[in-house]
């Protein structure tokens, strides 16, 4: 019988679980740990022909082998595992995902969005009082 076998670039993942969402087989799991996510594939769940997370994926990190296997595994598992990056702010563990080219954790990306927020509310109502 043919199968998907799931072959992930780790070094090229950026965390954005389009591959988790897009997946209509649920045959992915992204399960958080202490220094980054462990990505599984239940390979029984990943149905031949779909293509669908390689085709989707924006950074071309997944790869689809289509292999003629003999035997079943029912819970054969495969595993992949990205590690977080430093955030180019603070320096704390964060996703690999570069906003704008740089690798930025949530606290950080929530005071730099309210800090451009109430800068471009100070030049408004500068404008305003210039008028
Ligand atoms: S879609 Fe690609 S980059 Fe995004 S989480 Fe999946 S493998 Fe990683
Ligand atoms: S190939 Fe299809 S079934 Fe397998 S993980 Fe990707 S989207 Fe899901």
């Amino acid at each position: 019988m043919f199968k998907n076998k799931l072959c992930l670039d780790t070094a090229r993942c950026t965390l954005c679980r389009t591959c988790l969402f897009i997946c209509p087989s649920n045959a992915l799991d992204f399960i958080q740990k202490e220094n980054g996510v462990e990505i599984v594939n239940k390979t029984n769940l990943c149905k031949y022909p779909c293509q669908i997370c390689k085709d989707k994926c924006p950074t071309k990190a997944i790869n689809i082998e289509r292999k003629l296997f003999f035997t079943y595994f029912p819970n054969k598992q495969d595993k992949y595992f990205i590690k977080y990056a430093l955030c180019g702010a603070c320096g704390s563990l964060a996703e690999p995902s570069p906003i704008a080219g740089r690798i930025i954790c949530p606290n950080c990306r929530r005071k730099l969005t309210a800090f451009r927020h109430l800068n471009s509310v100070a030049a408004l109502k500068n404008r305003r009082k210039s008028k």
